[in-house]
């Protein structure tokens, strides 16, 4: 037993020593994406955590003697992705209903599992994610960021919302006896509390304030709004004297509208969206993220059977509002509510955002370069001297046909390579 145990820790620690080497790469892709165009037979150089210089490959050989050359032959090399909407602490509701998560699953469970979710996503080449709420798993996403960026583990930088805002008696789990009173989902607050409690997440880790401006509460169980626009104003002022934004998840028109009035930054899922209401997002400069994959992913665990049945109305208004929200001018947020479906899978919303009329090129622009800008991340999302050195190699041209985003060759984070 003790043999074992010994060789064991000497084969992690190996490991974890070529996992997190840093050196100098020259990486010789056919093409690169650099977050907003595509350029053929350019090279980009890598010296430690960052980008030193991309450029055509005659240009880098005198700057570049020292580096380990890697020659991606049909390959195109792009930033690395941006999860807009992930939820780390989540597994897909086919495998256990929601409620069953987090009720009866234990946090130390929640977390194993996170590990590994992390680890998926990045080798998926989603070299970052925002996670939006641990869903009762309490501020254990930050242990987990920590873990990640400490090189324990392997995993995608976070941006972490920690418990997320409800207004009291909105959420779920839901239907149990009155006389009980059980954990919930997110946090409730409500009025000036509200303010003690955006500081306490804030104090606890929170990167970004995320609350649910609407929810599945009315008398018959469709969605109403919750929080009103003051509430929600002294959200985002209470965040934003921290320089932190606010993000809301909201599914109808009402809902979406006091989010855009109260000032926050995007809007998750937003399929109640009216053109007038896209309009509305485009001149306040709000951003959609319109999780796409996880209504297709509910749906059939519903029980539709997708490319046999006809679509249900929940995806056919899916589509037409993801249209009136892209001809309106509106920001795109890459981000699929994963968790909702498997981590790693996260591809199936680009691949979502092209079939419902995106342009590939737009799908691969919105999970890079307008995603980090949208994040505030200044140095991530783009091929560019001085950026952080976070990228991903595909095999064909994804800019073409997206479906090239799954065949990944190569994951580097922070200059590491992850996958080779
Ligand atoms: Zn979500």
């Amino acid at each position: 037993m003790r043999t074992n145990f010994l060789l064991s820790v000497f084969f992690l620690s190996n490991l974890t020593t070529s996992l997190f080497a840093q050196k100098t790469y020259l990486l010789r892709p056919d093409r690169v994406f650099d977050g907003q165009e595509v350029h053929e037979n350019w090279t980009v150089l890598i010296k430690n955590e960052k980008i030193a210089a991309v450029g055509p490959a005659s240009l880098l050989t005198a700057d570049s003697q020292n580096a380990e050359i890697i020659d991606l032959k049909g390959c195109t090399l792009l930033p690395g992705f941006i999860e807009g909407h992930s939820h780390l602490f989540l597994h897909p509701y086919n495998e256990t209903p929601w409620d069953d998560q987090v009720l009866k699953e234990s946090r130390s469970y929640r977390t194993a599992r996170a590990t590994l979710h992390a680890k998926k996503t990045l080798m998926a080449g989603f070299t970052t994610v925002r996670d939006l709420g641990t869903e009762g798993a309490e501020y254990d996403d930050f242990g987990l960021k920590q873990a990640i960026n400490q090189g324990v583990i392997p995993g995608p930088r976070m941006i972490i919302a920690t418990k997320a805002l409800i207004a009291t008696g909105s959420y779920g789990p839901k239907g149990f006896s009155a006389d009980i009173t059980l954990p919930q989902g997110a946090e409730e607050a409500d009025g000036q509390d509200l303010i003690k409690a955006v500081r306490s997440q804030i104090g606890k880790g929170a990167d970004v304030i995320k609350i649910y401006a609407d929810y599945r509460w009315g008398l018959n169980g469709e969605t109403r709004p919750t929080f009103s626009v003051e509430e929600i104003k002294l959200i985002v002022e209470t965040a934003k004297s921290s320089g932190r934004p606010v993000v809301a998840h909201a599914s109808s028109a009402e809902g979406m509208k006091r989010a855009i009035s109260g000032g926050v930054e995007t809007i998750e899922h937003g399929d109640g969206g009216t053109p007038e209401i896209f309009k509305m997002m485009h001149e306040h400069g709000v951003a959609l993220c319109p999780t796409l994959a996880a209504g297709d992913a509910t749906s059939q665990y519903r029980g539709w059977k997708k490319g046999i049945d006809q679509e249900p109305e929940k995806i056919k208004n899916k589509r037409i509002t993801f249209k009136n929200a892209l001809d309106a001018g509106v920001t795109i947020c890459a981000g699929g509510d994963v968790g909702v479906f498997s981590h790693g899978d996260n591809a199936r919303e680009l691949e979502m955002m092209a079939e419902y009329g995106m342009k590939p090129i737009d799908v691969l622009r919105s999970v890079t370069s307008v995603n980090a800008k949208i994040f505030h991340q200044d140095n991530l999302g783009q091929i560019k001297p001085g950026f952080l050195a976070d990228l991903v190699v595909v095999e064909g041209k994804p800019e073409v046909n997206i479906k090239a985003i799954r065949n990944v060759k190569l994951v580097m984070k922070n200059g590491i390579i992850f996958k080779d």
